[in-house]
């Protein structure tokens, strides 16, 4: 096996540099692709998004979880997550890697390609990065994103406004019981089709319960969301029966998008479902109140969930 310590690396970043102009010939919105001492671009007169995101081995998976593909495509894919949640499309990404020089060079090679791909399908482009030794395998990507239409945050839900989500929930909790990462979808056509009427939007990566909850604080709101309503994967009800929808309610790392959207713009909003590319569900409705986020069973009775989310800097018990 070529490991990275036999490789070096300067021509590990010569490789794949020489790659990525391959791979992106022709992309006028790149002046200057990996090669220089920074890319540039020239993206047009929209609104830039710019957000990062690492996964480090040992906190956010283990090797025998996910082919380092999948890896590189995930790291990729929570990042346009971030970016579809507010109305952008994905454009240029910065990818850092840290790495023994123990891991075989091909590993290396697998990420950077599953990123590259990964961009590529979502029409964005890997322009540059940095390779360090470590002690274990970290990736961090940073994004760029433009936004074709409408700018949407968190905050900006009113009461009376009603809750969509986009694709299931529960399934990738539901694999990480399981020691599986599920593949993270790419909702970016959804997330700029949802803009043009959403009040709000978030992606919900901790939780929809969790993550409703940060666009109940910036929004000043509160939230109401009903257990029978939820669009549970079905791996999900086979496995949990009638525990299935609070599982759902609660389990993270889905990246499906949440948008609030007034009663006004659901005349718009009807003829675009058939275009987002997934299921379109709605779940509740923002009310007025303190920002809280009630759970609802079919009777309309209000049921407590274990707490969701995953904090990084928490105590365990
Ligand atoms: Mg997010």
């Amino acid at each position: 096996v070529l490991r990275l310590a036999d490789v070096g690396e300067q021509a590990w970043i010569a490789r794949l540099t020489r790659r990525l102009a391959r791979s992106g010939r022709g992309d006028r919105r790149v002046l200057l692709g990996p090669g220089d001492d920074a890319a540039a671009v020239r993206p047009g007169g929209r609104p830039l998004l710019l957000t990062v995101d690492t996964l480090v081995e040992g906190v956010h998976f283990r090797r025998r979880w996910l082919s380092p593909a999948a890896l590189g495509r995930r790291a990729f894919a929570v990042n346009a997550s971030d970016v579809a949640a507010m109305g952008g499309r994905p454009a240029f990404a910065l990818l850092a890697l840290e790495a023994p020089g123990s891991l075989p060079a091909a590993d290396l090679d697998a990420v950077a390609a599953g990123v590259d791909a990964a961009a590529r399908r979502a029409g964005a482009r890997l322009v540059g990065g940095n390779l360090s030794a470590g002690a274990r395998l970290a990736i961090t990507l940073a994004l760029v994103g433009v936004v074709p239409g409408r700018l949407v945050t968190r905050a900006g839900a009113r009461p009376g406004d009603r809750l969509w989500l986009t694709g299931t929930l529960g399934g990738a909790g539901l694999g990480v019981r399981r020691g599986r990462l599920a593949a993270v979808p790419l909702r970016i056509a959804a997330g700029v089709l949802l803009a043009r009427v959403a009040s709000a939007m978030i992606d919900v990566s901790d939780g929809l319960v969790q993550d409703l909850g940060h666009v109940c604080r910036a929004s000043g709101v509160g939230a109401e969301i009903e257990l029978a309503r939820l669009p549970v994967a079905p791996a999900v009800r086979r496995a949990l029966k009638a525990g299935a929808p609070r599982f759902a309610a609660a389990a993270g790392e889905d990246y499906e998008l949440l948008a609030a959207v007034p009663p006004a713009r659901e005349r718009v909003l009807a003829p675009l479902r058939h275009r987002l590319g997934c299921r379109l569900t709605c779940v509740g409705r923002i009310v007025a109140g303190r920002p809280a986020v009630r759970v609802l069973d079919a009777r309309g009775r209000a049921v407590r969930l274990p707490r969701g989310g995953f904090d990084h800097f928490a105590r365990r018990a």
